[in-house]
């Protein structure tokens, strides 16, 4: 219990995580990247293009959200696959929310089991640096309602 006596979640120690590039969330298979207005428009800011242009040529429509687009192999448009097998993000510095705020997102941190489940995908949860649960519900509070 915290102190206002709210049951506190079964992550307030904290959690570690530390990507390791592996690119595990970034492709292979296919699945969504959402991307807001405002962020395309930084985006296209960064690679110097209209965002008219560059949601042309690198959204998709889906589920009335915006998408960022895939390779066939569901390898994210802007991930870089590097000789040495790690991986890049082209558009690291300006990615959407959704990629900024992995892993802490809602669905992974309903349960402990979530997490776990989480994990055998990412094998970055559970390394490197312990973020504070205050770190973590800003994460998951900035991902949580993703604009329509
Ligand atoms: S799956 Fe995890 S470790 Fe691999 S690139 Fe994504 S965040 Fe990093």
């Amino acid at each position: 219990m915290s102190d206002s006596g709210q049951k506190l979640p079964w992550y307030s120690g904290g959690l570690s995580f530390a990507c390791i590039r592996c690119g595990n969330c970034c492709g292979g298979t296919p699945g969504y990247v959402w991307v807001s207005v405002p962020e395309i428009i930084q985006i296209a800011e960064h690679l110097r293009m209209e965002p008219s242009e560059f949601e042309r040529l690198h959204v998709r429509r889906a589920e009335r959200r915006r998408s960022l687009l895939e390779h066939e192999n569901g390898d994210c448009e802007f991930l870089v696959r590097h000789a040495d097998g790690k991986t890049g993000c082209r558009i690291h510095s300006v990615r959407p929310v959704q990629c900024r705020t992995w892993p802490f997102w809602k669905s992974n941190l309903d349960s402990r089991p979530a997490w776990k489940a989480a994990a055998k995908g990412c094998p970055g949860i559970g390394q490197g640096p312990h973020y504070p649960l205050p770190v973590i519900e800003a994460a998951c509070a900035e991902n949580g309602d993703l604009p329509l």
